[in-house]
């Protein structure tokens, strides 16, 4: 397996976030790259730098007015009297009305879904390596890598065409899995962060060229709460293509991987040629989230059951946050991983 890395994913600093009703210490910290880097090394894994690849394949999945947003609205926000070192808005368009006004704090409001995704200095030139490591990974796998790591962040899975949230930009696995459909391949994306892809499910929700599912914690009790219910299994021509597994909160290994099992035999029906994997390990007992209880095992038989499909694979760093165990946890789903694809 290789990895991919950009150095400029450091660039992007958010402060806080809203939490229990107060400001805390936003916990997507480009520290979790020296976690992420250190996994690498345990695994024994190569890391290279990607080769810059044309915007379009990230336009492609985003709305443009968005783009602009993300790329100058920090910059903007700057240059107003009396703001702080964070854009963040504080009134967004409710179910009752939702036009996209002029106004910079309108226009934050419309583009941001939630409190987690403040636009800071660097934002933008982070975001845009992080989608441009996803998709350099994926190119290298279509060009014959058997498996490749995209280490990404910010993550991306929570963003929409046109909407950011839960600290996620640009859809890092979608522009990724965008790119593998549009060069004829069939893709399969099955994401394992705690939190339901909403932004990925979206992305492809009327497709039935790509396959989505999602194993995560029961959205009824978890972010993002308005998405994820096994119910929603896609539209239109996308019908039966999009696939939920809810788990309940607090879930031991066993519960998860039996969830993820499950995505397994779909995807094997699907029979794809690429699988996406949107690896968050925030179902970790050790994540800071603390809303599942997967363990150290369960992680490395999560990396198995996925390998076992014995598919070309592009693994996408979601989420997983600052804890003494996160490195460790990505080198045992990695080698779980690599023993199931050699099965
Ligand atoms: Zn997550």
């Amino acid at each position: 397996m290789l990895a991919i890395f950009d150095e400029r994913q450091f660039l992007h600093r958010p402060l806080t976030r809203i939490a229990g009703g107060m400001l805390k210490p936003n916990p997507e910290q480009p520290e979790r790259i020296t976690a992420l880097l250190a996994g690498l090394e345990m695994a024994a894994v190569a890391v290279q730098p990607p080769r810059e690849h044309p915007f379009d394949a990230i336009a492609a999945m985003h709305d443009a007015g968005y783009l602009d947003f993300l790329r100058t609205g920090f910059e903007a926000w700057r240059a107003l009297p009396g703001t702080g070192p964070e854009l963040r808005s504080s009134v967004h368009p409710s179910r009752h009305m939702g036009r996209l006004p002029s106004d910079l704090l309108g226009r934050a409001g419309f583009y941001q879904a939630d409190a987690s995704c403040v636009l800071v200095e660097g934002t933008w030139e982070a975001a845009r390596a992080s989608a441009n490591t996803a998709l350099d990974a994926m190119v290298r796998v279509l060009a014959g890598e058997a498996a490749a790591y995209a280490l990404c962040r910010p993550p991306g899975h929570h963003a929409y065409r046109d909407q950011a949230g839960g600290f996620c930009y640009l859809n890092n696995t979608a522009i990724a899995a965008n790119w593998a459909a549009s060069q004829g391949q069939r893709v399969a994306v099955v994401d394992v962060d705690v939190h339901h892809g909403n932004g990925t499910q979206a992305l492809f929700y009327d497709r039935r060229d790509v396959l989505t599912v999602s194993v995560h914690g029961d959205p009824a009790w978890l972010y993002p709460y308005y998405a994820g219910y096994a119910d929603e299994t896609g539209t239109g021509p996308g019908e039966g293509f999009n696939l939920n597994l809810p788990v309940a909160l607090k879930s031991g290994s066993e519960a998860y991987l039996a969830a993820v099992s499950k995505g397994c035999e779909a995807v094997r029906r699907f029979s794809p040629d690429v699988l996406v994997i949107a690896l968050g390990l925030d179902a970790s007992s050790d994540d800071p989230f603390a809303c599942m209880d997967v363990d150290e095992a369960g992680f490395r038989k999560m990396g198995e059951s996925l390998g076992a499909l014995s598919r070309s694979t592009l693994i996408v760093q979601e989420g997983g946050y600052p804890s003494p165990t996160l490195g460790t946890l990505l080198a045992a789903f990695i080698s779980g991983f690599t023993a199931g694809q050699a099965r």
